[in-house]
């Protein structure tokens, strides 16, 4: 049976897609009244949660302008998608044996998007007029993005139950629940293309993540125009997490192995955290800064760099080694692993030796020297806890993907590397 019908419900069931619906649609808003301009502190008391009314008022939610610009932001880089040729890539092997063709043209997209940016400063004398409208019209863009995700998932979802060819589209295990606000949210079809769009991988690397760097440059050209400097903190902040994004999209083809793509299906849940959550929440560092100006100096930019430095050698070491052995380089045959009955084979020795995932302390480490930057204020280390929350949760469902997939194997795997994030401790 190629769809067979889900039992196991996560994320809360549907209370809890009701629940993160409603929550983190709330967030976005809410981390931007609570940190704009004049003050950045969480509405702790009856009064400070009273003085953010008149702001909610006076902030326009969403407007035509900014739907138009979003619009075209999604229509430009689906051109990007149509036209710039890429690399082909084979995708994993499905649940029905067949395998899905992709074709990725990120450093592409990256380098055009950069020139751009690069020439619209030149040619605008420093003003970059596209720049100012997305720090002056941010909310209004984040809540159009919220209503894009609603928009495209309930298509998604209606989308799933129409045939591809003559035949069943192939349904994520986890979102075939039949209780549609539950598989609205979680996704029901698992790799939804139209033609040669690739919808899920389109909006896991494209709108989403570019935008994210475009925010952040938005908020460093604003500190620019508004005090005539830039100052260390947001040169760190900018540098950090640009390069995390555009690293990440120029190795792009390693997605294809992800749990999102090869087992997650595409709804609410990833539309939403793709193109709303990751650039209106992940940006909170540079949105603070550029109106909140902090110098850092040599020795606190040192031990900032050092944090840094440190999470980004444990994640990146530790993603390469993976894909090295998967890919079945010389480089790793020196490491000790275990045979799984499905023929794959887990790493018990080097960073996968460490704790089972290592290269999730690794993200969260580079996630503290995003925030230390903004000092002692206390919204941008927003990220720090929700990503942290994002990373338990991550890792409990891989345990239980692995445990289903490589039954015994998995426990004999989890007395050999005992420690999930870090070793000797958790
Ligand atoms: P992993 O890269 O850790 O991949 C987990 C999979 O790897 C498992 O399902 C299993 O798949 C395989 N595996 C697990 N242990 C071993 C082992 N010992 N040896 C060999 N293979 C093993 O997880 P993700 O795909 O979740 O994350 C990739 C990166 O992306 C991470 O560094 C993470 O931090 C980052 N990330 C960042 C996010 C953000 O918002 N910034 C969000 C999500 C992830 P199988 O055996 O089936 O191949």
């Amino acid at each position: 049976m190629l769809n067979p019908k889900t039992k196991h419900f996560e994320f809360g069931g549907v209370w809890g897609a009701i629940t993160i619906t409603l929550g983190l649609g709330f967030l976005i808003d809410w981390l931007y009244f609570g940190c704009d301009a004049e003050s950045c502190t969480f509405p702790w008391t009856k009064q400070d949660l009273l003085d953010v009314w008149p702001k909610f008022r006076k902030g326009s939610l969403i407007s035509w302008q900014a739907f138009y610009a979003y619009t075209y932001w999604l229509l430009g880089l689906l051109l990007t998608d149509r036209y710039i040729s890429g690399t082909k890539v084979k995708g994993t092997k499905l649940r029905d044996g067949s395998h899905l063709d992709y074709e990725f043209n990120g450093r592409k997209v990256v380098v055009l998007l950069l020139a751009t940016l690069g020439f619209r400063f030149w040619q605008s004398d420093g003003k970059m007029p596209e720049l100012v409208f997305v720090y002056e019209h941010y909310l209004e863009l984040a809540n159009v993005a919220i209503l894009y995700s609603l928009v495209i998932s309930t298509w998604l979802y209606i989308n799933s139950f129409t045939s591809l060819n003559g035949k069943e589209r192939m349904l994520a295990l986890g979102g075939n629940t039949g209780i549609p606000i539950y598989d609205w949210f979680i996704g029901r079809e698992l790799n939804p293309r139209i033609g040669q769009l690739d919808i899920k991988t389109f909006l896991e690397m494209r709108p989403g993540l570019l935008l994210y760097v475009v925010i952040n440059l938005a908020m460093m050209h604003h500190q620019w125009l508004e005090y005539g400097f830039v100052t260390d903190s947001m040169i760190l902040v900018n540098l950090f997490q640009n390069w995390y994004v555009i690293e990440g999209i120029w190795f792009e083809q390693g997605i294809v192995s992800m749990i999102d793509i090869t087992y997650d299906g595409l709804g609410y849940m990833l539309v939403f955290g793709d193109i709303a959550l990751v650039p209106f929440t992940y940006t909170v560092q540079s949105r603070y800064l550029a109106s909140h100006p902090k110098t850092l100096g040599w020795l606190a930019s040192a031990a900032i760099l050092l944090v840094y430095f440190t999470g980004l050698a444990i994640f990146r070491l530790s993603n390469n080694e993976k894909a090295k052995f998967k890919s079945g380089d010389p480089s790793t045959q020196r490491l000790e692993y275990i045979e799984t009955p499905t023929g794959s084979k887990l790493l018990t020795s080097g960073w996968w030796g460490v704790a089972r995932h290592i290269n999730y302390t690794g993200d969260w480490i580079m996630a503290i020297a995003y925030s230390l930057p903004c000092g002692m204020a206390l919204i941008p280390y927003y990220y720090v806890f929700f990503f942290a929350g994002l990373l338990i949760h991550r890792e409990g469902r891989d345990e239980a993907k692995c445990a289903a997939k490589y039954g015994q194997t998995w426990t004999e795997y989890k007395k050999r590397v005992p420690y999930r994030f870090i070793p000797y401790i958790w």
